[in-house]
């Protein structure tokens, strides 16, 4: 047997470096081990591109206001920019033929298969599901318009995607589109000269409340009767969650019955990173395709899709031919209850009793915000939200991972966030 030692110092074998399929099936805790309190695991420190981190990391330095500057040489105006991120266009919109195994209508799929089957892109960085799961995120590099189409679907969970990175480097791919969410496009803008690419066009994914697959199972076993079945869900804008199961029934929770308790709250589900993030539309992307704005009912698949940026226009003009545009809408006020909102994140209030839960959700379904104006009072509270989070648990980190835009979306709560919080919501 050979001797593992070499005069008097042992060899100490590395441990072996886990791969993608089995990082994203781990739990927060061995997730985040030897990490940062604050990290979303986007895939910057699992690899070679760990050196990069302090320019990358949103989360060490948040240089949204800064990259913006440089992709529209100018930061957010007053009004819905702040909330919505800058745009050139926001489009209401779905595929004429409707790929009913996507999330919502199948656009972001199919630009990216668009993409590489006009030679645009020589790859496309997505996600797809890890072998025997349904939604424990592998992103991988789809080199044909099959793989991106077989990657439709939201695998709702932290995904390690810039991880890739390293792929399309070795592989020597200059020309790519990624799919991903707001973190990782930070840490992509932020790094994009040192990556040697010619072309690069992001494809920006909304995202909120993000968390990891046995945390995302543990929140389908109480929000479901048969977890095991669940084959597609989504927070709708009816202030319901809706699951499909494999039988095709779909099952409806309204937001208000869930027992965010039985989960540790909402403190115990959600990373520290996803309640520490302000950028729930992906402002730094190209295109932003999600569904916050758009109209119900969830079955017609309309989307929103908010071009961003020349490149956005470009792939925006690209797939317009497969689209049918559709009309905005909106309704509701949402300022006073996102006044109020304020009150009760300084003081949480119990989940009511359920007569009093029927009624409120009847009043959000049938008097609630709709359109556009759901979509600001989401955003709001998001914001809102994190704020507190971050004041409460990072106080240290306020000045720089809090972008400035956001004081000025939430101007307008000022005065309820100093009668609540007895300190100025300004930094
Ligand atoms: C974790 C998560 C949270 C989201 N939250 C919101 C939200 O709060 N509000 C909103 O308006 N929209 C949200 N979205 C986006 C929305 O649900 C749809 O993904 C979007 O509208 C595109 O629908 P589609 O039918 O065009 O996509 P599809 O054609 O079905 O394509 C989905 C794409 O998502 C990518 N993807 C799947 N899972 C991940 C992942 N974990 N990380 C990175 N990429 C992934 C795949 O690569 C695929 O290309 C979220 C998406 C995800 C993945
Ligand atoms: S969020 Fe990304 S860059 Fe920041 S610490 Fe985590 S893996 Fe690294
Ligand atoms: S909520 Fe924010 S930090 Fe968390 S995964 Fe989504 S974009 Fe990243």
């Amino acid at each position: 047997m050979a001797n593992p030692s070499v005069g008097t110092e042992r060899v100490v074998t590395p441990p072996k470096a886990r791969s993608l399929a089995e990082i994203t099936v781990l739990t927060q805790a061995e997730r985040f081990k030897g990490r940062p309190k604050l990290c979303s695991d986007c895939g910057i420190c699992g690899g070679e591109l760990r050196p990069l981190m302090a320019a990358a990391c949103v989360f060490v330095q948040n240089r949204h206001e800064q990259i913006e500057r440089k992709l529209h040489g100018r930061n957010r105006n007053d009004g819905d920019e702040l909330l919505f991120g800058i745009n050139r266009a926001i489009h209401i919109t779905r595929l004429r033929q409707i790929n009913y195994e996507a999330q919502w209508s199948g656009i972001v799929t199919r630009l990216g298969a668009l993409l590489l089957e006009q030679g645009l892109v020589d790859g496309v960085i997505a996600t797809k599901a890890a072998p025997g799961t349904l939604w424990a995120p592998l992103p991988f590099v789809a080199r044909t318009p099959a793989e991106v189409l077989a990657s439709a679907g939201n695998k709702p969970c932290l995904s390690p995607t810039l991880e890739v990175l390293a792929e399309v480097r070795a592989s020597g791919l200059k020309r790519i589109a990624f799919i991903g969410m707001g973190c990782q496009v930070h840490a992509l803008r932020a790094i994009e000269a040192e990556l040697g690419l010619e072309k690069l066009y992001v494809i920006g994914l909304p995202c909120t409340d993000n968390t990891s697959y046995p945390d995302l199972l543990r929140f389908l076993n109480i929000v479901s009767k048969s977890p095991k079945t669940v084959v597609h869900h989504e927070f709708m804008q009816d202030f319901r969650v809706w699951l499909r199961h494999q039988d095709g029934h779909l099952e409806k929770m309204n937001y208000v019955d869930l027992d965010v308790s039985a989960l540790g709250g909402e403190r115990g589900i959600f990373p520290a990173a996803c309640l520490s993030c302000f950028d729930y539309q992906n402002g730094l992307a190209d295109l932003t395709i999600g569904y916050l704005g758009a109209p119900l009912p969830p079955e017609q698949r309309w989307q929103w899709m908010l071009v961003r940026t020349e490149r956005g226009q470009e792939m925006f003009d690209l797939i317009k031919p497969l689209l049918e545009l559709g009309e905005r809408n909106e309704a509701g006020n949402r300022r006073v209850g996102v006044r109020a909102y304020v009150g009760m994140l300084r003081r949480p209030r119990k989940r009511p009793i359920a007569p009093i839960r029927k009624f409120v959700a009847w009043m959000q379904r049938n008097k609630g915000t709709k359109g556009f104006e759901f979509a600001r009072a989401v955003i709001e509270m998001k914001l809102l939200r994190n704020l507190v989070f971050v004041r409460d648990q990072f106080p240290k980190h306020e000045a720089r991972i809090v972008p400035h835009y956001v004081y000025r979306a939430l101007a307008y709560t000022a005065e309820a966030y100093q009668a609540a919080f007895e300190r100025s919501l300004a930094p």
